[in-house]
């Protein structure tokens, strides 16, 4: 359930008239909801209630500061994957302790920051990074506490761009070898075991997976234990999908997810961790588009809109679909069309949706895009000089731009052209 309802024909966020933010900021822009950014935050806290556990947002989802000191106060911690973005959770108010450090490709630099201004734990995920991990922290005389990302081999049955724990995937350790990395581990000065991390992948719609990892956890942890380590900790990484298309086929929810972590490891006494990115932000954010033309091919009408591949590039790279919805309500048998929705990108790729039925719209309609909040605007580009999109956030009946569209003359700017020209 999201807050973007019609109320008397106009599409809302929450108590905001969305035409109104477009008259204010100007298409394309995007728009988040902070009462559904809250409750599918405490969707996953109270699915884990009665348990030791932190939600750690995914903010490589959606990492606007605004979105982030929304989540961080009501208490969610933060997964990170660089030092842009611990910088940024660090600037939203979020502390270090609460922050924990993923990514196979940590350089000794972000390994520096995250340990000088404060890291709850390190998910490390390869040997070569364990070394360095131990010669960082022994050089600035800290203990690093760590996880171990191990690959538990299990197929996600998802987008094969979004799966990530299958072997052949580059991301964590062999199950089968996490043995001998925590007995290395155990060796190195300057690290400290705390846990076990895993994470198989984005957009999962079946919990078949997830339990079926889970379960290769548990074990690990009891011979883990045996082996004499302190694993006190599970990160059990994101992934829970979300609906793109509104039909019956509604994908498992979090109080089914964190019934599937009570049964699978709740007897392990351990704390738990949760990495939920998109289930979060997804539904919490519209992309808000004109329609620049409608243009009659061959065969077909193409709807021309002013946003594009780089403002939301998930359809060209994930085959994604967005449910498009008019701002302003069709009446009831309203005359309905089928479009190719496309943007002004010079790329057959930008294209939103083929073939797709709708209302019929007209030059300078607006349409909304659903489901855009997660893995939109941080995905989005300046390619073909077109300015990043504004993303606002509203509350109640109050909204603010988080982040404003660039001027053209603070974009071309930013290059530097050299003495010799
Ligand atoms: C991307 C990612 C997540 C978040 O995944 P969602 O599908 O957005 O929930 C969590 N943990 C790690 C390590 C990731 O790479």
């Amino acid at each position: 359930m999201d807050h973007f309802l019609y109320r008397d024909g106009a599409l809302f966020a929450e108590d905001v008239p969305m035409s109104e933010i477009a008259a204010a900021v100007g298409t394309p822009f995007y728009v988040y909801s902070t009462a559904t950014l809250l409750r599918h935050y405490h969707l996953f806290d109270d699915a884990l209630s009665g348990m030791d556990h932190l939600v750690c947002y995914a903010m490589k989802a959606a990492s606007n500061q605004a979105i982030l000191r929304t989540l961080g106060d009501a208490g969610a911690g933060m997964d990170v994957v660089s030092a842009g973005e611990y910088l940024r959770a660090r600037a939203a108010g979020v502390p270090g302790e609460r922050i924990v450090f993923s990514g196979v490709g940590k350089t000794a630099a972000e390994i520096r920051l995250a340990l000088e201004g404060g890291i709850r734990q390190f998910n490390v995920e390869s040997e070569p990074e364990l070394e360095l991990l131990s010669a960082v922290a022994h050089s600035l005389g800290k203990t690093a506490p760590i996880t171990v990302r191990v690959n538990p081999d299990v197929d996600a049955k998802t987008h094969a761009k979004i799966a990530t724990g299958k072997s052949e995937n580059k991301f964590g350790i062999p199950i089968a070898r996490a043995r001998q990395v925590y007995a290395m581990a155990a060796r190195l000065p300057g690290i400290e075991v705390v846990g076990i991390d895993v994470h198989i992948g984005s957009q999962l719609t079946d919990l078949a997976p997830f339990e079926l990892a889970y379960t290769k956890v548990a074990d690990l942890t009891a011979i883990l234990r045996a082996d004499g380590h302190d694993i006190r900790r599970l990160d059990l990484g994101g992934g829970l999908g979300i609906p793109y298309v509104r039909d019956n086929s509604a994908p498992p929810l979090p109080s089914d997810y964190g019934a599937l972590i009570r049964r699978t490891v709740g007897h392990l006494g351990c704390e738990i961790e949760i990495e939920p990115g998109r289930l979060i932000a997804g539904n919490a954010g519209m992309m808000v588009s004109s329609v620049i033309y409608l243009k009659s091919g061959e065969g077909r009408d193409f709807l021309i809109l002013d946003a594009a591949m780089n403002d939301l590039i998930r359809p060209a790279m994930y085959d994604a679909h967005h449910d498009i919805v008019p701002l302003i309500e069709p009446p009831a048998g309203a005359v309905q069309a089928t479009y190719d929705i496309v943007g002004p990108v010079c790329e057959s790729g930008d294209t939103f949706a083929r073939q797709r039925p709708m209302p019929a719209l007209a030059a300078g309609d607006l349409v909304a895009f659903r489901s855009a909040g997660a893995y939109g605007a941080v995905m989005s580009s300046e390619y073909n000089t077109r300015p990043l999109i504004p993303e606002v956030l509203v509350k109640g009946d109050q909204f603010a731009v988080i982040r404003p569209r660039p001027t053209f003359d603070e974009m071309i700017n930013r290059d530097t052209i050299p003495e010799w020209l």
